[in-house]
């Protein structure tokens, strides 16, 4: 019988899998799905590996949780996948604190730390340990990896980690950690694949999607990165702010009454594109709409990504390529355009045609940079992290998209 790995990517209301075969070589997917919904409409629908629909089901009880779902899918994945063994799950957890730098095999003492970090990263963590919680109580046979957001930037210059505080607040872990680290060690392998020698150099890669962030990379290592502490920080997102005065929120707080809850839930929830244009935080209805304030938000948007950039150029010390992914990244040529009108300076010039039909690579000809759009895979690298962890050696090799 053929194995198969498991990788989960757990939000407050949606869960993302992917299911990869070991058939002795890399790892190949089988299928990609989303269970959305968890808690009001359950809806699961999943593609096989040529995007071909398997299942588009909806549950009748709203009031289904974690548990059950995740119970469904693995006995949909038991009787429609015949001939495959579920050896092994891995997760996506975004923050691994000081601790935890490299993925781990999950078990009780690994969840009750992680648990700790919850105040961190209040938007994802906790639903990243329920759907682990979930998984083991489902299925408490099976070995089960952690694979950390923050564990690509582990490593860094000193200097990046650390915050203009006192620094008994740094030994506290109070300090710069980053995110989107799956995306970008995938985006830095694929990238030595399709372009090695831009990836031996000195890139910017733009993970643009609800959450977004830059990482400045040098021969494909994270230099320095444009979150922080929590993925709060850096530049605008969906939902979130971006980098703010601190001053604001001791002002919101001492002089207009807000609680720091009321903080919080503006920071994460109510701030960012939604927040400007009062439209949407989806990039999509922001091009659609005619609101003047949806246009403000598209430009704010663009002007933060600019202004971060060019701080990671300089940290860098000049840049070779600069790489589009996630959600807008990879399917937005006027947001690509946008910032890549600003980096003139530094020799970026878009091929109109190619930026449009999200080709791989949209630089013109005359352009002194590289600039390239590559669909990230958070999915894959959770596999083959798992993998790697429960020491299989098919986890060794990068496989192709
Ligand atoms: P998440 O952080 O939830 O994984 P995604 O990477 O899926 O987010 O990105 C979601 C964002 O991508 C949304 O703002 C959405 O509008 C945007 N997006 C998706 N497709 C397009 C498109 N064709 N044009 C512009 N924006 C897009």
């Amino acid at each position: 019988m053929s194995q198969a790995v498991l990788s989960l990517n757990a939000g407050s209301s949606s869960l993302k899998f992917a299911l990869y075969a070991l058939d002795g070589g890399a790892p190949s997917r089988i299928c990609v799905g989303k269970l959305e919904g968890i808690g009001t409409a359950p809806h699961l629908i999943v593609h096989d590996s040529q995007g071909v629909l398997m299942v588009d089901r909806r549950w009748t009880d709203g009031s289904l949780g974690h548990e059950q779902l995740l119970l469904d899918l693995l006995l949909w994945i038991e009787t429609h996948l015949g001939g495959y063994e579920l050896v092994a799950a891995g997760h996506r957890v975004v923050h691994g604190g000081a601790a935890f730098y490299r993925p781990v095999r999950i078990d009780e003492a690994l969840l009750q730390a992680l648990d700790k970090l919850c105040p961190l990263a209040p938007l994802h963590q906790p639903h990243n340990l329920a759907a682990i919680r979930a998984m083991r109580a489902v299925a408490p046979d099976l070995p089960q990896v952690a694979c950390f957001d923050t564990a690509f930037h582990h490593g860094r210059p000193d200097v990046a980690t650390r915050l203009g505080l006192p620094r008994a607040l740094h030994d506290r872990g109070i300090r710069r950690y980053g995110f989107h680290g799956l995306s970008y060690e995938y985006i830095g392998r694929r990238l030595r694949e399709i372009d090695p020698a831009l990836a031996g150099g000195r890139v910017i890669v733009a993970h643009l999607g609800n959450g977004a962030s830059l990482c400045a990379m040098a021969d494909g290592r994270s230099v320095d990165t444009s979150m922080g502490f929590t993925a709060l920080d850096g530049l605008m997102m969906g939902t979130r702010c971006g980098t703010i005065d601190p001053g604001v929120l001791l002002h919101l707080q001492m002089q207009e009454g807000m609680s720091a809850r009321e903080v919080e839930q503006m920071l994460y929830n109510r701030s960012g594109l939604l927040g400007v244009s009062g439209v949407s935080s989806d990039m999509r209805a922001l091009h659609l709409s005619n609101d003047p304030h949806a246009a403000e938000a598209i430009d704010l948007f663009v002007w933060r990504a600019v202004r971060e950039m060019g701080a990671l150029i300089a940290v860098l010390g000049g840049v070779d390529g600069l790489v589009f992914t996630a959600g807008i990244g990879e399917n937005d040529p006027l947001v690509r355009a946008a910032i890549c009108d600003r980096f003139g300076w530094v020799g970026a010039v878009v091929d109109a045609s190619a930026n449009a039909a999200n080709a791989g690579s949209i630089a013109a000809a005359g352009s002194r940079m590289a600039i390239r759009v590559i669909a990230t895979d958070e999915e894959r690298m959770i596999a083959l992290h798992t993998l790697e962890t429960l020491g299989d050696p098919s986890g060794a090799a990068l496989p192709s998209r």
